[in-house]
């Protein structure tokens, strides 16, 4: 156990993806006494437990960003995870598919920048993309990164939970909300813990709790929803792969896709619309003085960002079923209006926007304060990179 009740050398603050891993890379490197602190009653309730699930293969970032130094060695890590731990595995690629003629730059673009990340891609003839997965449909030309998994996000983070769990240098204070932090304590409603060293890992909140230590004051978060709807199983069967849309490199999210889960249920999604807080879940849930403020915010963005003008007028259409039901169509050779159905899926990210240029962050961002580091934009695909990313974070800000 911990050698002082309530005085541990590092705390961490929050238990997702990027909490545990960081506790994971600290053990391995032989640090003690450890401490996570989590507001909820179990790991994982937030982005981490409600994502699609992909091992990404590195294609998407350019060469010089963290993410494409972590992504791919991150997929790697966690196929082998869940190989020895037997934890679900999905190794079936997926393939971008143009929609009209304007995306093959962008296909091509994306092809050499995964040759530079060391990602494995092939750029498909549509009759190779037929072979490949007869269900999707381009024009002209595919995308095919092979080494695009799928996991079982809720299953992995059991199993680290478990391990750190066993540990005797980790405790876990579950159901404590951290609500006050100086450089040398931080408070929950039940107490005051003692550190050394802090670790912000709170996902939604970190900004908040940097800007308490006066850090990373020029970045703040919005939330966009993603919300996914379902395919009926006797269309789901026929699905081979993940199928995806060529993004718009521009903007931080892949557009709407066709996800096949570890168990074969097939999700379509997740979209990102503008949410009116952290864990908006449902569309009044979690709503509070926050949510006025991020108004505030998106009202803003909204006039003085292209980008984000363009998502909030396109997106929050695919609340409308129909709308969202289009978008999918355009991906695959037949798909009816009722063979997709509502789920009870919904993730929220956090996306940072530097609030001195009003631009969306597109990397992950650290920024360290006196005896603490804070992980400020840890978005997709931060689960499939978290082992690595961690052990850089460690290395270089501890
Ligand atoms: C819809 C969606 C789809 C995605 N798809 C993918 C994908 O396919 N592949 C991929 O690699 N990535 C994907 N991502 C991204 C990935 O899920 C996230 O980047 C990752 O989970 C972030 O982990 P985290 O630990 O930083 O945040 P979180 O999982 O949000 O964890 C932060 C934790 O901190 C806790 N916390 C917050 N404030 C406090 C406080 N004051 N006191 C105590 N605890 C606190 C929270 O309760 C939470 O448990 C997706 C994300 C979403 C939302």
């Amino acid at each position: 156990m911990s050698a002082h009740k309530n005085k541990h050398n590092i705390c961490i603050i929050g238990s997702g993806i990027i909490g545990l891993c960081l506790a994971k890379s600290l053990l391995k490197k032989g640090h003690k006494n450890i401490a996570i602190i989590e507001k909820e009653s179990t790991i994982g309730a937030h982005a981490s437990g409600r994502n699609s699930g992909v091992l990404h293969a590195g294609i998407y970032y350019p060469s010089n960003s963290l993410k494409a130094q972590f992504c791919l060695k991150g997929n790697h890590y966690w196929q082998q995870f869940c190989i020895d731990h037997q934890l679900p595995l999905r190794k079936a690629g997926k393939v971008l598919v143009c929609q009209d003629h304007s995306e093959i730059d962008t296909l091509h673009q994306l092809h050499s920048q995964s040759q530079e990340n060391g990602a494995k891609t092939e750029i498909l003839t549509p009759k190779e993309l037929t072979n490949i997965e007869p269900f999707a449909k381009t024009i002209e030309a595919a995308l095919w990164p092979p080494e695009t998994a799928v996991i079982d996000p809720k299953a992995i983070l059991q199993c680290l939970y478990q391990q750190l769990s066993d540990s005797t240098e980790v405790t876990f204070y579950l159901n404590e909300t951290v609500t006050q932090v100086t450089n040398t304590q931080l408070h929950t409603k039940q107490q005051c813990l003692n550190y050394q060293f802090l670790i912000n890992a709170a996902g939604a909140y970190s900004d908040q709790i940097a800007h308490s230590l006066k850090v990373g004051t020029q970045y703040r978060f919005v939330p966009f929803k993603g919300t996914y709807r379902k395919l009926t199983p006797t269309k789901a069967q026929g699905i081979r792969c993940n199928i995806y849309p060529v993004p718009n490199l521009k903007n931080p999210f892949l557009g709407v896709h066709f996800t096949k889960a570890v168990h074969g249920d097939v999700y379509i999604g997740p979209t990102a619309i503008p949410a009116f807080g952290p864990e908006n879940y449902g569309l009044f849930d979690n709503l509070g003085t926050h949510s006025l403020k991020i108004l505030g915010a998106n009202a803003l963005l909204f006039f003085k960002n292209k980008k984000f003008r363009t998502l909030a007028l396109t997106e929050p259409k695919a609340y409308i079923d129909l709308l969202y039901y289009r978008q999918a169509k355009k991906l695959v050779q037949s798909l009816n209006a009722k063979d997709m159905h509502r789920s009870n899926k919904i993730g929220i990210r956090p996306q940072l926007v530097n609030w001195n240029t009003k631009e969306l962050v597109m990397d992950f961002v650290i920024e360290q304060g006196p005896n603490s580091v804070h992980i400020l934009n840890a978005i997709s695909p931060a689960f499939t990179s978290a082992p690595e990313f961690a052990d850089y974070v460690i290395d270089k800000h501890l």
